[in-house]
């Protein structure tokens, strides 16, 4: 139901915390956030039942132990699997290194989950969000590069992930908005646009995705708006756009008017 993103300096955890609160009005059900911490190519996700303060109350025990700069959050409006912590997004793929929230629904998310559990996939939620993580995950395989060893860590602007979303969204049916990170490309979401909103803020040395915008306004009044079939490559210091079929998109940027 809410989508907040956001790398930069700034703790991740404030940003997706505060971003969601204003997107509250919108009601929801339970939230999460999955964030990579800074120094650490590992994917951190912190989700909780009901009330943003439960998540927070979750969040503040995890603090201490780490610092992140990059990361993706959501508030959740059940429409697939019943309103409980194992439902609420982000949701991961197997590796537990990509995560993934979603707004709308994925209505072939049935036919696409028999094909992946064929391919050895399991499942541990009953959302129609699940698929996603683990058909990125699919791509991916096809996508990494062959020069790159298995653990060398992917250079900042690797368009492998970007590609293996890609591939992902052309196949999901229905109307959505997404945005995704994964630990091995701490650098880059991935956001994408199909029939649910979706918007960029840009920043100095960071950048935003959000569901709306007052998640996004007391950081900037600088955005980009997303059209239906595009996809989204956030870094601190750019952002492009592109559409399904992979060709790169031209968009001015606008100023916000906004009267809090
Ligand atoms: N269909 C997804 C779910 O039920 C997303 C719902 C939403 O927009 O919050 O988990």
């Amino acid at each position: 139901c809410g989508i907040v993103g956001y790398i930069g300096d700034r703790s991740a955890n404030e940003v997706l915390i505060s971003g969601l609160r204003k997107l509250e009005y919108r009601g929801y059900d339970s939230a999460g956030v999955a964030t990579i911490p800074k120094g650490l190519p590992e994917l951190h996700r912190t989700r909780a039942k009901g009330k943003l303060i439960n998540l927070e109350e979750k969040l503040a025990q995890e603090d201490i132990i780490y610092a992140s700069q990059i990361g993706i959050g959501h508030t959740r409006w059940a429409t697939h699997g019943k309103p409980e912590e194992h439902n609420a997004h982000p949701h991961t793929d197997m590796s537990d290194q990509l995560a993934v929230v979603q707004n709308g629904i994925i209505e072939n998310y049935h036919a696409l989950r028999q094909e992946l559990k064929e391919r050895g996939h399991e499942f541990v939620t009953e959302t129609d969000t699940e698929v996603i993580p683990h058909l990125i995950a699919e791509y991916l395989e096809q996508t990494r590069g062959k020069i790159r060893t298995e653990h060398a860590p992917a250079a900042p602007t690797s368009p492998e992930l970007m590609e293996a979303v890609r591939l992902a969204v052309s196949r999901l049916e229905g109307a959505f908005a997404i945005a995704v990170v994964h630990a091995d490309y701490p650098d880059q979401i991935i956001a994408v646009r199909q029939q649910a909103p979706l918007v960029i803020g840009l920043g100095k040395g960071e950048n935003f995705c959000a569901s709306d915008t007052p998640a996004l306004v007391s950081y900037t009044r600088t955005v980009l708006a997303l059209d239906n079939g595009e996809i989204a490559r956030l870094t601190r210091d750019r952002v492009e756009i592109f559409n399904f079929a992979g060709d790169r998109q031209r968009r001015s940027p606008q100023t916000l008017n906004w009267n809090p």
